[in-house]
């Protein structure tokens, strides 16, 4: 396969134009929000305003038609300059089940509103308490009644559902004892929140350790019109998992912004701190584990844009995808306590930003999905290795 990589800043003008978006949304912002654990609604308008949420939305719909690496390099820019997509994102990637799957009507009736900011799409209920990566197990019913399906069950960790209109759901229409394989008769609809919530869906903000605005969602009950289901019933588990590579590169890509933005502070730091007469960058035990997680996101970043290129190509993209957000988290991790550790006691002081951005970069080695199965993705359809579950 021939895929060409562009090296350095491509996308430049992009990449200038976000970094001045963000200039407006400064480290006190986020904090505030932080300690109030509200949502960033201000930074949000701006980024819709600018058009960058709908910029895998094609034109045809009112988007930019942008490729995956595009948006990559925005996510990338917004969290390098110190600023967070996760209030947002999902809309990126969620989006795309709808484009590849949804019907002519449903695209029509949705994509130019979500490229224009009118309707949310930012909420993405497919993790359930019970069942964790376990996703085939999960519980959520929905049973087909006339025109309607009713749907009962939990989902967990459903960040956004009380800023998001809409919601993409995956439940099962076929009991797993009724299916030739576990991965069939799940389905996915997309649920109008505006309409469900207190008719049978009741969303409940979880307290976490970062400021991500998850929820839990419950079921009871709820009908929602059949023509919610997105392409064939029985079919959601494919199309969620077609969307879940992109998903992977764009938060590998937030990732790598955040360990960037770490790598800028601490080496700003090093360089300024002046301790036994001299600047803490001296101490090679200070810079070396910086210009160690330097390199370790450089072949991140090597890896998303294979990745994305991979992807845009239309070839398997699985196992690129996959590693880029194996190193990208892990990249991003290191340089965030390396971070921490050169700004000593000042890292504990809020004012500093560290300590929030250090909780925050904690996330991408759990959600979307944890490391331990990313490895087991690799050991098994890479390697070939016998699968231990
Ligand atoms: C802040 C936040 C936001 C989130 N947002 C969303 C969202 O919007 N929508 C959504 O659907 N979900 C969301 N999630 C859920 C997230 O995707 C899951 O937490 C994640 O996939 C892990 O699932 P779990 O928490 O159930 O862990 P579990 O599946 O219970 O796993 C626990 C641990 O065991 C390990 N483990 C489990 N099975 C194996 C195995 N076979 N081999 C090796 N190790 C194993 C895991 O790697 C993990 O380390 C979010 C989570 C958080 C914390």
């Amino acid at each position: 396969m021939n895929i060409t990589l562009e090296l350095g800043d491509d996308y430049t003008e992009i990449r200038e134009q976000v970094r001045r978006i963000c200039e407006g949304f400064p480290g006190s912002y986020w904090q505030a929000l932080d300690e109030a654990a509200e949502y960033p609604d201000a930074f949000v308008a701006a980024l819709t305003e600018s058009g960058y949420l709908g910029a895998l939305i094609p034109e045809e719909y009112g988007g930019a038609g942008l490729p995956l690496r595009a948006a990559s390099v925005i996510l990338e820019t917004i969290h390098s300059s110190g600023c967070s997509a996760g209030a947002c994102h999902a809309q990126m990637y969620i989006m795309g089940t709808l484009l590849r799957h949804g019907s002519a009507a449903q695209k029509a009736q949705y994509l130019p509103k979500i490229a224009s900011g009118e309707l949310r799409l930012q909420a993405f209920g497919v993790t359930e308490p019970t069942t964790g990566s376990d996703t085939t197990q999960l519980k959520t019913r929905a049973v087909r009644d006339g025109d309607e399906y009713v749907v009962n069950g939990q989902k967990i960790w459903t960040s956004r559902a009380l800023q998001s209109d809409l919601m993409l759901l995956l439940a099962r229409t076929t009991p797993v004892d009724q299916v030739q394989r576990r991965t069939e008769g799940l389905s996915v609809f997309l649920v109008d929140l505006r309409e469900a919530r207190g008719r049978g869906c009741e969303i409940r903000p979880i307290p976490t350790m970062i400021n991500h605005n998850t929820t839990e969602v419950f079921f009871d009950d709820l009908r929602i019109p059949a023509d919610t289901l997105i392409g064939e019933e029985g079919k959601g588990f494919r199309y969620i998992l077609d969307g879940m590579n992109a998903e992977r590169v764009l938060i590998a890509s937030e990732a790598l912004g955040d360990g960037r933005y770490f790598i800028r502070r601490a080496t700003e730091y090093a360089n300024e701190r002046r301790v036994f007469d001299q600047p803490i960058g001296r101490n090679q035990g200070v810079a070396h584990p910086i210009a160690r997680a330097y390199a370790e996101l450089e072949a991140a970043d090597m890896m998303i844009r294979k990745a994305a290129a991979t992807f845009q190509a239309g070839a398997d993209c699985g196992e690129a995808a996959n590693i880029a957000k194996l190193l990208a988290s892990e990249a991003a991790w290191h340089a965030a306590d390396t971070c921490f550790q050169t700004f000593g006691g000042f890292a504990f002081a809020r004012e500093y930003h560290i300590e929030r951005k250090w909780r925050e970069v904690r996330l991408f080695q759990t959600a979307p999905i944890s490391t331990n199965m990313i490895l087991n993705f690799v050991a098994q359809n890479v390697l070939g290795l016998p699968r231990s579950y």
